[in-house]
């Protein structure tokens, strides 16, 4: 027996109805880097998204599902792409702009984009690109930029803000399949080619519902989220969406990514949210550290893409900012788990609950795979690789136009789940902790060393910035951990203290015996460690390593 419920599609258009009228007044901040910053309400920025609708339809002749890429920071004309394209109908491909230039064309041409919107700063990366963008047929420059570089391109160019000037805002949105495309991402793979996410209109209404539910975000009216995750990087995940939902204010930094920017922003704009990866919360941390400022508005702020060390979250509870560790992935919308703590409990049982990775929601099924494939318990010591499941999790990649949906045996279990890569353990409460990335996972002489475990207790000592484990070859033992160290400030490197530092809270076994100095952590282009260029600056004989 069906139900007799009406079958109304979960659509984007829907989520930018909702926001336009019932949370029109809320706002949207851009910084400029001056002295004021732009503000725009939902309203004004839902009715700037149905002329930018109107104008790909009716003057740049976008049809169907066709890809339409921005090539954009944070700011509110993103937010308006990100309504106005897949409302219409075609899907929206956010550009990774920190990407090698040879990805970045590979992208654009695996998804044959027709459009790309681009900020007019960004047109230096764009313009050497185009010869080898064969697809792109309109480039819509959108702020300040040097028009110039676009001089000998064969794509039309046309103004971001005289194209909507020109168009009405009315777009009658058509009545979608909930499952058809909406948005695509590509993961920055580390080897092979990069890989084509495609989110449904579907997974985007019921991940934004997700995220504003109060064990994840759990955002209102009443609060303004300040978006340093990238637009480019899973959909700043899923917050552009959600926010239209809840009337939540949106603080978005543009292009003022640096901390001392990010800082002052806090400060004057006093964001009760925040989102960002471990990076840019180490970089404000120091920032605040040495030039003091108010960043106590910030009640509630998620830290994810990486792990979060102890030590930096400790250093935000002392400043009256409390961060929540969150795990997610490009091929899970991003949001899988939140480390809120049960209620009730005291202040260290409730310290080591949120230095998990958190609790699964309802929508995000998850099962521990062993070495052979075994299903393993949910006792909170039984490591495995974590597989799930649910309806905004990828079950495949975008094969390219004409092409079969990828389902590689290495991603994707027989029976249909995603398998992460990440490895760790799922405590009988659903907590789960992740020990480390499959490929990071340092195993030496049978035994496997945990790189992120080093990571953290290097992070806690004082005169650490930041520490990156690495596996590298050793004769005896298979592999061994080799700690690459940032001093702060004025410390000089004594590795015997650092190591018996280390031994008061690991394993003797597992102590580094390699250790070097460097002066960053080599990232990736969304600001996590990127361990497989330490591995070949080893390789290559580039690091001063000192062993003991
Ligand atoms: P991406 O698709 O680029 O966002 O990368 C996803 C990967 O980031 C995951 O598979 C994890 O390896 C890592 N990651 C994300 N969040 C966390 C976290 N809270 N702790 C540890 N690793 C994380």
């Amino acid at each position: 027996m069906l139900s007799t419920m009406q079958d109304v599609p979960l659509t984007v258009s829907r989520i930018l109805r909702h926001g336009m009228t019932i949370h029109g007044k809320s706002l949207i901040t851009t910084w400029t880097g001056q002295e004021a910053p732009h503000r725009r309400t939902f309203a004004e920025a839902g009715e700037r998204a149905t002329r930018l609708a109107r104008a790909l339809r009716d003057e740049l002749g976008i049809d169907g599902d066709q890809r339409v890429a921005t090539l954009m920071w944070n700011n509110a004309e993103h937010v308006e792409a990100y309504f106005a394209i897949p409302s219409m109908g075609a899907v929206l491909h956010t550009l990774n702009l920190r990407l090698p230039a040879e990805q970045l064309v590979w992208i654009v041409n695996h998804a044959a984009d027709r459009v790309v919107i681009v900020n007019g700063t960004l047109l230096p990366l764009l313009a050497p690109l185009l010869p080898h963008l064969p697809t792109i047929e309109h480039i819509v420059v959108s702020g300040p930029g040097d028009r110039a570089l676009l001089a000998d391109s064969d794509a039309q160019v046309h103004e971001y803000e005289e194209l909507i000037a020109a168009h009405p805002a009315e777009f009658d949105w058509p009545e979608l399949d909930e499952r058809s495309a909406a948005a695509m991402c590509y993961t920055s793979g580390t080897t092979g080619d990069p890989k084509g996410v495609v989110y449904s209109h579907r997974s985007i209404y019921l991940h934004s519902m997700q995220v504003n539910m109060r064990e994840s975000m759990g955002l209102d009216d009443r609060d303004t989220a300040l978006v340093v995750v990238p637009q480019f990087h899973v959909n700043a995940w899923g917050l552009p969406h959600a926010v239209f939902m809840t009337g939540i204010g949106l603080l978005m930094p543009d292009r003022f990514l640096q901390p001392a920017p990010l800082a002052e922003m806090i400060e004057r704009e006093r964001p009760s949210y925040a989102a960002a990866v471990p990076t840019i919360w180490q970089g404000l941390l120091a920032e605040v550290t040495a030039n003091p400022r108010d960043i106590s508005s910030m009640k509630n702020v998620t830290i994810g893409g990486a792990a979060c060390p102890p030590a930096l979250m400790d250093a935000y509870d002392k400043l009256g900012v409390r961060l929540c560790h969150a795990w997610g992935m490009t091929e899970t919308s991003p949001l899988g788990t939140m480390a809120h703590p049960p209620a009730g409990l005291a202040q260290e049982e409730e310290r080591s609950y949120r230095l998990t990775q958190g609790r699964l929601p309802t929508g995000v099924e998850a099962r521990l795979a062993g070495p052979t494939g075994e299903i393993l318990p949910w006792d909170g010591r039984s490591a495995g690789e974590l597989e799930v499941r649910g309806p905004w999790i990828a079950g495949a990649y975008y094969g390219g136009a004409g092409g079969e949906e990828l389902r590689p045996a290495d991603k994707f279990s027989a029976d249909g789940w995603l398998k992460t890569g990440d490895v760790g353990v799922i405590a009988p409460d659903g907590y789960l902790t992740l020990t480390d990335r499959a490929k990071d996972v340092i195993k030496s002489g049978g035994e496997w060393i945990s790189s992120v475990e080093l990571e953290n207790a290097l992070m806690a000592h004082p005169e650490v910035a930041e520490a990156a484990v690495v596996a590298v070859p050793d004769e005896k033992w298979g592999e061994r951990p080799l700690a690459t160290v940032v001093l702060k400030d004025g410390a000089s490197a004594d590795y015997e203290k650092l190591r018996a530092f280390l031994a008061e809270r690991i394993a003797k076994w597992q102590l580094p015996e390699r250790w070097a100095v460097v002066p960053a952590v080599p990232k990736t282009s969304v600001g996590k460690f990127d361990k497989k260029v330490i591995r070949k600056q080893y390789a290559d004989g580039e690091l001063d390593v000192t062993s003991l």
